[in-house]
């Protein structure tokens, strides 16, 4: 067994995702990239519902899925501020 490198599920280990959709996401967010300002912004000076506001126009204005973009910027955050 392995995991989906999308959502970690775990799948037979010829496989590399779970899904179709999975496999979408992961290559699409990969694609998504988001300057690092823009990260410190939306979580030092934005209440919640402005940032919530700030990634939708973000991601309409790069045509990305809100929803990957979110993720990406979550995980970014994640990385930049939580770690080390
Ligand atoms: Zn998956």
């Amino acid at each position: 067994m392995t995991n989906c490198q999308y959502c970690s599920k775990k799948i037979p280990i010829s496989k590399v995702f779970c899904s179709n959709e999975c496999k979408e996401s992961f290559f699409q967010k990969i694609v998504i990239s988001v300057p690092k300002p823009f990260i410190k912004k939306l979580y030092f000076f934005c209440s919640s519902e402005q940032r919530e506001f700030e990634i939708k126009i973000f991601a309409k204005r790069h045509n990305w899925h809100e929803k990957l973009v979110k993720e990406k910027i979550e995980e970014l955050y994640q990385e930049y501020y939580k770690c080390g």
